[in-house]
């Protein structure tokens, strides 16, 4: 089996990497960044974003595993002091019972510039289109009729798994991964009797999409998780829920609202 890890470089995380390293050569696994079968991220959730765009073009043939080495995570779901029995269970065909693929979906986007070049990217958490130092303005359509013209900070269109990041802030609605959907929240939207948004976040199915249109005179901040880009030769920009999506290695039940449940409201609801 080869294997690859992904650590946040802080000390803790270094530990466990090489932790990782002495146990895995001792199952007889082979470290590889060419072809891994699996990729272990240690550190935390954003540790786990470093990781899927890393091995982006492999994502059909890589099961992600998250040991997360601060808080509890949403992708990083293994603490350190588990880290002996995440290598035994990875390498015991006993443990193959327990040993679930998940498939989370992502959103796919598709940039078209001035010069009328197509590129596509995909993201984990979301996309985020913000203006930079002026109001973002941007003709919202979705499947291909015009539904509003965006004024304020900027638009996030996240992935069921992103929804609890930075769509969460956004007073987005939380989706199960299981659902293949994208969702559309405003940042900061201008609101009054001459502009109008609708306010809400938007889920849309896969088999629909959305395209937006920014103001060709302005420069814009263009997010795909945690790398960031300013552009100004934009024309438009289309979502949709991807073809591709990313498999997580899960070798014990570990449920999705579970996480949500310790993440956001934890033991200490009583008080
Ligand atoms: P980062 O420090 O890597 O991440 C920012 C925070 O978001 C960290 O606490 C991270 O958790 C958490 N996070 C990442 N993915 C998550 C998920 N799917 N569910 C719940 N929490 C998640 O920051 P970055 O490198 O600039 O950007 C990476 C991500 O930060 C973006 O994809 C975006 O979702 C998020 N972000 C959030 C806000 C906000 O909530 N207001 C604003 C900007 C960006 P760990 O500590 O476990 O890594």
């Amino acid at each position: 089996m080869k294997y690859f890890v992904v650590d946040r470089g802080d000390e803790i995380s270094l530990k466990l990497t090489e932790q990782f390293h002495q146990l895995a050569a001792s199952y007889g696994m082979i470290l590889s960044d060419e072809s891994p079968d699996y990729v272990v991220s240690i550190g935390g959730d954003g540790t786990m974003l470093h990781a899927f765009h890393r091995f982006i073009n492999r994502l059909n043939d890589i099961a992600f595993v998250g040991i997360h080495t601060g808080r509890l995570g949403f992708y990083a779901d293994w603490t350190p002091d588990e880290i002996e029995e995440l290598a035994r269970v990875m390498n015991s065909p006993a443990e193959a019972d327990h040993l679930r693929i998940v498939r989370y979906p992502l959103v796919e986007i598709a940039i078209t510039t001035k010069n009328g070049e197509t590129e596509t990217h995909v993201a984990l958490n979301e996309f985020t289109l913000r203006g930079i130092e002026e109001t973002l303005v941007a003709q919202l359509n979705i499947n291909d009729v015009t539904f509003e013209m965006f004024r304020g900070d900027g638009i996030c269109i996240s992935t069921p798994s992103g929804s609890t990041a930075y769509n969460k802030a956004l007073n987005g609605g939380l989706i199960h991964p299981s659902i293949e959907a994208i969702q559309i929240a405003e940042i900061a939207s201008i609101n009054n009797r001459v502009f109008r948004t609708l306010g809400s976040s938007m889920i849309l199915p896969k088999h629909h999409h959305c395209d937006i249109y920014p103001h060709a005179k302005r420069r814009f901040l263009l997010s795909i998780d945690h790398l960031h880009a300013q552009r100004s030769d934009v024309v438009s920009i289309r979502c949709r829920v991807s073809d591709r999506k990313v498999h997580f290695a899960r070798f014990r039940p570990y449920p999705f609202w579970s996480r949500v449940q310790r993440a956001f409201i934890g033991d200490d609801f009583n008080k």
